[in-house]
């Protein structure tokens, strides 16, 4: 028999939308240059220029505060530049503040590698503002200003971080702010300016978009980063290279459509919760990561002793399900995730998650699907301990 394929494993992308793969066809087939002049290359511009406009509402700005790049890592790489150009002004930053769960894009610390400090996170995950306000104290302006790097939404955890308070304590301090807002986007309102960062990162298929299309949104736009790629001047001399604009199209007809599916939001919190009353019944001695602090509705990571999350990864395969592991996996090694690690979790444990991501439209009989298929892998895989 032919199992339905379930996909929970919404965080590592969602499904690309009709309408997005329709604005694509129709991008393709116009295949001029955006920067050409003759009327075809206005029409690529177009498709931009729309885009443009759909991605900053999202965050809520105006279309000129969007930089378009191939995804978030990109723009990540972006925001975390050495110098930020504040009107006329070029502030060389000190130190990057990162925090401990970041996503390896932003953890890596790009153009700021060398001048790194680990914001640590308390047991449930959440960056401790103490720690962020001693460490700010600390900083050696002589150096130059600090940056922090905190996300919105943990993509492994789904736990939310107080971005806001964070940001004014660094603003206290002088200094700037990115956000990586790749897992919050169309799973919480989110608004650039009340958040209080300079720059926030979105990843168009997190959102229903294509891969390889991501913005680096400027809260303001005379607080700027220095431009990671240079040459031909496009996106504003921010970032150069021919724009790929049937993605860039995608991406604005998903930013588009994205605030529709927050209605879905309390729902699909409620299938999750069912999700995890389900799996407690079934093996009692299983922690979710983060589950008693704000998280995201549609996330879950299941931490469970004695299982290595990439066999587990490949069980639920076998039943036509899709979850992901945690753990970063690299030429075949599973390595702990660092999230859960960050959390204090021990070593065995950190790399016994598995992260469960429920897509928006998630049914009852999905759940069930689910739960039936937990239990037999719990059967099969750990025989002595389930309920
Ligand atoms: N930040 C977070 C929180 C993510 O989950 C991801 C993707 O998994 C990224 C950044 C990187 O996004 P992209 O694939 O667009 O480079």
């Amino acid at each position: 028999m032919v199992k339905t394929s379930l996909n929970f494993d919404e965080n590592a992308g969602a499904k690309l939308l009709e309408a997005a793969k329709a604005a694509m066809i129709s991008a393709l087939e116009c295949s001029a240059n955006a920067s050409s002049v003759h009327s075809s290359g206005r029409r690529a511009r177009g498709f931009i220029e729309a885009a443009r406009d759909h991605v900053g509402r999202v965050v809520g700005v105006g279309k000129d505060h969007v930089i378009f790049t191939s995804g978030a890592t990109e723009a990540a790489a972006l925001a975390l530049s050495p110098v930020i150009l504040k009107g006329r002004e070029s502030l060389p930053v000190g130190q990057l503040y990162v925090g401990a769960t970041e996503h390896p894009c932003v953890l890596s610390g790009g153009r700021l590698a060398d001048r790194l400090t680990i914001v640590p996170v308390d047991a449930n995950g959440v960056v401790d503002l103490e720690a962020l306000s001693v460490l700010l104290d600390g900083h050696d302006m002589s150096t130059g200003v600090p940056m922090l790097a905190l996300m919105l939404a943990n993509n492994e955890t789904g736990v939310l971080h107080p971005v806001a308070e964070a940001a004014r304590l660094v603003k206290d301090h002088g200094g700037f702010v990115f956000c990586d807002a790749v897992q919050a986007i169309g799973r919480l309102p989110v608004d650039i300016n009340a958040l209080g960062v300079d720059f926030l990162s979105i990843s168009s298929h997190k959102i229903g978009g294509p891969q390889g299309a991501g913005a680096l949104v400027l809260a303001r736009e005379d607080i700027r980063p220095k431009p990671l790629l240079t040459g031909g001047g496009q996106e504003r001399g921010y970032r150069a290279g021919t724009e790929n604009v049937a993605a860039i199209a995608g991406f604005g007809v998903a930013a588009e459509q994205v605030m529709n599916h927050l209605e879905d939001v309390e729902s699909v919190a409620r299938m999750r919760d069912r999700l995890e009353a389900g799996i407690q019944r079934i093996s009692p001695d299983v922690q979710f990561a983060g589950a008693q602090v704000a998280r995201l509705p549609n996330t879950t990571m299941c931490v469970v002793p004695g299982i290595a999350a990439e066999t587990a990864v490949i069980a639920f395969d076998l039943e036509g399900i899709a979850v992901s592991s945690g753990a970063a996996c690299s030429s075949g090694k599973i390595s702990p995730s660092h999230v859960l690690q960050a959390m204090g979790f021990p070593a065995e444990l950190s790399s016994s998650g598995i992260r469960v991501s429920l897509p928006a439209d998630v049914s009852d009989v999905e759940i069930e699907q689910f739960l039936t298929a937990w239990r037999s892998i719990e059967y099969r895989l750990r025989p002595n301990q389930a309920a």
